[in-house]
């Protein structure tokens, strides 16, 4: 697995990238604006080309965006829906300017209309936007903890968003460790991570698991509760990162830390990368 994080950017996307080389990332996660804001400029053209020459210089070749947090593919309101439609289609617009290779979008919230419903209109969401751009990065849906009305707590919920998209070949997943062990994945202990691995291939296929959120959680195993905590410091245990990131069969696929970073001017994530890079070393030469 190829070792990242989500990095700010503050001061202008070039600096997440030199952000991402201080903290020795091999990947890098971004918002492609205020993650809290419906208006988000667009990406000028001198600013994309920044970005570009950055990445190139750190030889940096996986770029995920993280969709923004207003937008519910999911929701039952009309008004809201559209609104998160328009917001969503400029979204994939400053992904492609950026040439980012992956947009990760969680799957929404019915807000208590029923799941069937919310996974229909999560999915006419997902075809709207990509009807609209003919070309651009695959649309990852994300795992999550899945508490209340919030989609996606497991696999086979994403699978049927993607299929009734009509795009199946244009969406995939982004497998997020810390929303699978709230929802009740069990990765910890013996034989976790293989087993978890094998039941997301039968709910969705595991060849379209394209990137990995690695995150400890704070919360207890099945609580449905979404905090992140740093890696090893959370009740996961540190067995299913070092099994995730020595795993011959996701080699090359980016992992990315949403945990807190350390209250450092640079560097901030430099710990964490260098511990689940360690454990992919180690991973590597431990026999199989
Ligand atoms: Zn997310
Ligand atoms: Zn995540």
């Amino acid at each position: 697995m190829l070792i990242g994080a989500h990095e700010s950017i503050s001061g202008g996307f070039w600096k997440s990238v030199v952000r991402a080389v201080e903290d020795g990332c091999e990947v890098i996660q971004i918002f492609s604006g205020s993650p809290s804001r419906w208006e988000v400029p667009e990406i000028q053209s001198g600013e994309a080309a920044l970005f570009r020459k950055e990445l190139r210089k750190a030889g940096m070749r996986t770029v995920l965006v993280h969709g923004s947090y207003l937008i519910n593919p999911a929701s039952p309101d009309p008004d809201q829906w559209s609104r998160s439609l328009t917001a969503m289609i400029r979204e994939y617009g400053r992904c492609r300017a950026v040439g980012a290779d992956f947009l990760v979008v969680h799957p929404g919230s019915h807000r208590g209309q029923g799941a069937a419903g919310g996974v229909e209109r999560s999915a006419e969401m997902v075809r709207g936007v990509l009807t609209e751009w003919e070309d651009g990065p695959m649309i990852l849906l994300e795992n999550t903890a899945g508490s209340g009305s919030t989609l996606g707590g497991t696999f086979l919920e994403l699978g049927r968003i993607r299929r009734a998209s009509g795009f199946s070949d244009r969406v995939g997943y982004c497998f997020d460790t810390a929303h699978a062990f709230a929802a009740g994945y069990a990765l910890s202990g013996d034989g976790g991570i293989r087993r978890v691995l094998d039941e997301v291939d039968r709910e969705a296929g595991l060849d379209l698991v394209k990137a990995f959120h690695l995150n400890d959680s704070a919360r207890e195993f099945g609580s449905r509760v979404d905090r992140h905590a740093r890696i090893g410091e959370g009740l996961m245990g540190l067995d299913p990162f070092r099994e995730l990131v020595a795993d011959a069969g996701l080699a090359g696929l980016p992992g990315v830390l949403e945990t807190q970073p350390l209250p450092v001017l640079h560097g901030r994530y430099r710990d964490q990368v260098d511990l689940l890079k360690g454990m992919r070393v180690k991973g590597r030469i431990r026999p199989r």
